[in-house]
């Protein structure tokens, strides 16, 4: 019988519970599954996780073979010296999905001009129609889990989509570039960009002043990934300036954005608060599992964290 630790907080039991035990069932693993801390850290099989959970100080879990993460970020992991157990990340096809429609409705709202064009309130009868989705070139920095599935979305709608990563990849349909001369022939040629990338010391103030100029004239920033990447008083120069039209910010460098933040106010940013995807626990739960079956059968981790690496 495994010991399991749900470390990820009452709330998050309430919806884990039973598509967890269901999946722990299906799997044929029997297991104990706790809630609290338990008394006797050193025989935890596995920790379930949650940055809202209960712990700090990984340390007394000495027998624990691997920590499952429910979220996709794992920032505030890899910063963590007591973890010493193998990480796995949040790969969740329901987040994934909820991923897809969040950046495909936002860059719809953005390529259609639907503020401008849907005028009840203005009365401003401008017939003038928007290009088509081919005439709009995309740019997706990361692609990963979450980058490349918002990519085959976009590119099935006809948007031509360049992609920017950290390392090269062979064998791909779209132009992909990395490193500091890729990105700015990512940018240079990117009207709608699109950011998912994890926040690592690599990421942090990505998005400059510098790099804001290396965009066409009127882009437009959607940003899922980490607010982190954002260097906010660029950004909003660069929306001043006319540089960039509109952003769309999911993330911030501080959750919830702070109340007298200059983004509340500036016409030109949209703001949601950090809603773009949520792990769906009956898809999550299935991950979780099978981490845990392939763990026992002597199979490697799935969406192993390399923690030098950051993601
Ligand atoms: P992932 O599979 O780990 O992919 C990360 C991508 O970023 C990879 O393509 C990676 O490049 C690239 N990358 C990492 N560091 C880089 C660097 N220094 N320079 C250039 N590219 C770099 O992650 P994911 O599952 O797609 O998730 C991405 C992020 O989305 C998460 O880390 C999380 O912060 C965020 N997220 C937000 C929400 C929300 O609700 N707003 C929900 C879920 C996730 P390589 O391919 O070369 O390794």
């Amino acid at each position: 019988m495994l010991n399991i630790f749900f470390a990820a907080g009452q709330k998050n039991w309430v919806s884990y519970e039973a598509p967890l035990k269901q999946a722990l069932t299906e799997a044929r693993i029997s297991a104990r599954i706790m809630t609290e801390t338990p008394s006797s850290p050193e025989t935890v099989d596995y920790i379930i996780f949650a940055p809202n959970g209960v712990i700090s100080d990984f340390t007394p879990y000495s027998g624990t073979r691997a920590v499952l993460s429910l979220w996709a970020g794992v920032e505030k992991l890899v910063t963590n010296k007591t973890l010493s157990q193998p990480l796995c990340r949040m790969v969740d096809p329901g987040l994934t999905e909820g991923m897809v429609e969040y950046v495909v409705g936002h860059v719809l709202r953005h390529h259609l001009g639907m503020d401008l064009h849907i005028v009840n309130r203005t009365h401003r009868w401008d017939p003038t129609c928007p290009p088509l989705a081919r005439e709009r070139p995309v740019g997706v920095m990361g692609m990963g889990a979450l980058g490349a599935a918002v990519i085959k979305a976009l590119k099935a709608l006809n948007f031509p989509v360049s992609a920017w990563g950290r390392s090269p990849k062979d064998g791909l349909d779209i132009p992909y570039y990395y490193g500091n001369d890729g990105l700015k022939t990512l940018l240079n040629g990117t009207q709608i960009l699109v950011t998912l990338l994890p926040d690592t010391a690599q990421t942090i103030g990505l998005l400059n002043a510098e790099r804001f100029g290396f965009l066409p004239k009127g882009a437009v920033l959607i940003n899922p990934g980490r607010g982190t990447l954002i260097v906010d008083a660029a950004l909003i120069a660069a929306l001043d300036k006319g540089v960039l039209s509109h952003a769309t910010l999911d993330v911030f460098h501080q959750e919830p954005l702070v109340q007298d933040h200059p983004f509340w106010r500036h016409p030109k940013v949209t703001i949601t608060p950090h809603v773009a995807a949520d792990t769906r626990s009956e898809s999550a739960s299935r991950v979780v599992v099978e981490n845990i079956w392939r763990s026992e059968t002597g199979l490697p981790l799935l969406h192993r964290v390399d923690l030098a690496r950051g993601y």
